[in-house]
C-alpha cells in the first residue's frame, strides 16, 4: 500500500451503512468520497469532518442515471485523486409478491443495485490497471445468498453482485486489484423502519446472537476487505449476520 492517504468512494453515503461506511474509513485516516442522491447529508458531513482523520466531501449522484456514475468518478478524482477503494453500496430494497411488481420497479432496482454497481466499477478500473492496485466492495445482502420470499428481485440484484464480484475477482486480480463482497443480514438503518416491533422481535429470535445488525457491523467488513489483513482475499464475501444465514 503506498503512502499517500488513498481515494475512498462509498456510495449510498447518506444512509445507514454507507454513513458508518465513510466513519470507518475516515478514522483509519482515508480520505473519502461520500456519495449522496437526495439526502440532506451537510449534518453528517460537519460530524465527519470534525471527527474523521481523513478529508471528506460530497458528491451528489442520481446512479440510476447511465451517464452519472462516470461523472462521480470524475468528479471524485479531480478532487481527491484517482479511487483507490470503491465501496458500491448505494441500494434499495421492493417488498411484494412479484407477480405485483411493475417492469418499471424491476428496472429501478436493477438499474439501481446492478447497474450502478457496474458502471462505478468500470469508471474506476482503469486508473486501478495503471496503478496495480485497487480494491472494489460490494455491498450484497444475506438474501442474495439464500433468496427471500416476497423480495425476489431484491435478492436477484443481490445475488448478481455476488457473481460479478466473482467474476471481476477473477479478471481483475493479475492487475491486482482485490473485489469482494459484503452480504449482511439484518442491519438497523432506515431502509427496514417499516419493520414493526413485532417483525424485529421475531428477525431477533431467528438470530443466534438474539441482535439485529448496526451499521458498524457491515462498515467494519468493508474497511477489513481494504485493509492489508486481507490481502489474501479476492472474490469472498463476508456476511456478518449474527448467524442469521449460516452457510
Ligand atoms: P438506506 O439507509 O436506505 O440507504 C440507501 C442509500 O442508497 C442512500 O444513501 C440513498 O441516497 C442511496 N440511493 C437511493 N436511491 C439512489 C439513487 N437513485 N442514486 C444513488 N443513490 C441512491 O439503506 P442501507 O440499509 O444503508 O443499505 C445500504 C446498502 O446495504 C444497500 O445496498 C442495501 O441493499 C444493503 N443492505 C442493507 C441491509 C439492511 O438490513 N439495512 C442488509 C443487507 C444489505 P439518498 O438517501 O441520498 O437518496
Amino acid at each position: 500500500m503506498s503512502d499517500r492517504p488513498r481515494t475512498v468512494l462509498v456510495t449510498g453515503a447518506s444512509g445507514g451503512i454507507g454513513a458508518a461506511v465513510v466513519t470507518a474509513f475516515l478514522r483509519r485516516g482515508d480520505n473519502v468520497a461520500a456519495h449522496y442522491c437526495r439526502a440532506d447529508i451537510s449534518a453528517r458531513l460537519a460530524d465527519w469532518r470534525t471527527n474523521g482523520r481523513g478529508r471528506v466531501a460530497a458528491f451528489a449522484a442520481d446512479l440510476t442515471e447511465p451517464a452519472a456514475a462516470g461523472e462521480l468518478v470524475a468528479a471524485v478524482a479531480a478532487d481527491f485523486g484517482p479511487v483507490d477503494v470503491l465501496v458500491n453500496n448505494a441500494g434499495a430494497a421492493w417488498q411484494g409478491l412479484l407477480t405485483e411488481m411493475s417492469t418499471a420497479e424491476w428496472d429501478y432496482l436493477f438499474a439501481l443495485n446492478v447497474r450502478a454497481a457496474f458502471l462505478c466499477a468500470k469508471a474506476v478500473i482503469p486508473a486501478m490497471t495503471r496503478r496495480g492496485q485497487g480494491w472494489i466492495i460490494n455491498i450484497s445482502s444475506v438474501w442474495g445468498l439464500v433468496g427471500a420470499s416476497c423480495e425476489a428481485a431484491y435478492a436477484a440484484t443481490k445475488g448478481a453482485l455476488l457473481a460479478l464480484t466473482k467474476s471481476l475477482a477473477k479478471e481483475l486480480g493479475p492487475a491486482g486489484i482485490r473485489v469482494n463482497c459484503v452480504a449482511p443480514g439484518v442491519i438497523d438503518t432506515a431502509m427496514n423502519a417499516g419493520l414493526d416491533e413485532a417483525a424485529r422481535a421475531a428477525l431477533r429470535t431467528a438470530t443466534p446472537l438474539g441482535l439485529l445488525g448496526r451499521p458498524e457491523d457491515a462498515a467494519e467488513s468493508a474497511v477489513f476487505l481494504a485493509s492489508p489483513a486481507a490481502g489474501f482475499f479476492t472474490g469472498q464475501t463476508l456476511s456478518p449476520n449474527g448467524g442469521f444465514v449460516i452457510y
